[in-house]
């Protein structure tokens, strides 16, 4: 809570005790392995990083997993540079959090509102309207080539349609439909195979899977939520791409599937609406979600702002509160 601030050797030795199991938990839950500890004590986890970090500057060395975006690509797969780096969300926790970077870094700006999607976070890039690479964020400048396995994902489309651009990097999230889940998970069972802790989870794992055969299999689906190089557009296009709503249009012209439930807000009210309608409506989405994202629409006011090393400043995530049962069962393993 920020009340107690210890001397360097004391925020060394908690440093030391907690930042092997935050890159632990990173780990497993990027490659889809069991996670280690729930979201909740993860995130809780990185803030007391975080703070220690802030307090103590000389902790915060480059390879702290609280400097880092997700993980890097782990063995087994070719690594794939990016053409432009994938960054995470700045997150929130408390409504307070969120109107002070609406109000304050957004300047009440309009923006999109947008769920966010619980999956995994996957780079398509397409050369001439043409799928060559899907590879996951990795550590946000070099992931795993996972296209085989990408290319079985049936909303991915293999080639653009329309007034698409020579070069495009489209970032977007990979997931198990809720819908899917429980009866994917009981023909595992069945099969005296691997049971998956949550949809996100099989997701990671099943696009990560070294056949892409049983990736085939695996229900997997595909929303964008953003890009990163564009080369070669026409004016058209260009006229769309001065606003963040205008690449979802883009995207749906071009075939890439897009979230039904993006609006634009232009208010606090507007904000905390969208906040309160999804946190109810969470367990009814085609997915699910961990949180609301918004978004400054216009990206011109996003190239003013740019990025950290590890986040955009023209984004913001509220998170939700975790979903019980999940809780319980993985907090009894770890205790930090
Ligand atoms: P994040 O998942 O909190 O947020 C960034 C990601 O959100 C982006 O990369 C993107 O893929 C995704 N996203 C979903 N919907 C989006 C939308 N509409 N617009 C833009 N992006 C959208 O950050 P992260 O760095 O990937 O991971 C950190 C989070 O993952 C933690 O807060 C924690 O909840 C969880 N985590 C848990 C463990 C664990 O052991 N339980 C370990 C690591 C991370």
């Amino acid at each position: 809570n920020g009340e107690v601030t210890e001397n360097f050797g004391d925020a060394r030795e908690r440093w030391n005790e907690i930042a092997p199991l935050v890159s632990s938990a990173q780990r497993a839950y990027h490659s889809g392995d069991e996670p280690i500890v729930t979201d909740e004590h993860y995130d809780r986890l990185v803030r007391e990083l975080r703070r220690l970090e802030a307090e103590h500057p000389e902790l915060a060395v480059d390879s702290s997993p609280a400097q880092s975006v997700g993980a890097p690509a782990a063995a087994g797969f070719e690594n794939v540079a990016h053409l432009e780096r994938l960054y995470s969300l700045q997150d929130v926790f408390t409504l307070d959090d969120l109107k002070e970077w609406y109000e304050g870094t957004a300047g009440a700006a309009r923006c999109t509102a947008e769920v966010k999607i619980d999956g995994l976070a996957v780079n398509l890039r397409y050369v001439g309207g043409e799928l060559v690479v899907g590879a996951t964020r990795g550590d946000g400048v070099t992931g795993e080539d996972v296209t085989a396995n990408v290319r079985t994902i049936s909303s991915v489309p293999q080639s653009l349609r329309g007034d698409f651009p020579d070069v495009v990097e489209i970032r977007g999230e990979v997931f198990i439909p809720l819908a899917k889940f429980d009866s994917f998970n009981a023909r595992q069972r069945a099969a005296g195979l691997k049971e998956f802790a949550n949809p996100r989870n099989a997701a990671a794992g099943s696009l990560r899977q070294k056949d892409p055969k049983v990736a085939a299999e695996r229900p997997l689906d595909f929303i964008a939520h953003g890009a990163g190089r564009i080369d070669g557009t026409s004016s058209a296009v260009d006229e769309k791409l001065a606003s963040q709503k205008g690449l979802y249009e883009l995207f749906q012209e071009w075939g890439v599937p897009v979230s039904p439930y993006v609006r634009l807000v232009s208010s606090w009210d507007d904000v905390e609406g969208f906040v309160r309608e999804y946190a109810d409506l969470r367990s009814d989405l085609i997915h699910g979600i961990d949180g609301a994202v918004f978004k400054i629409d216009s990206r011109a006011e996003q190239e003013d702002l740019g990025a950290t090393s590890r986040v955009p400043r023209w984004a913001v995530a509220y998170k939700y509160p975790p979903e019980e049962v999940e809780t319980r069962l993985l907090d009894i393993k770890v205790q930090v």
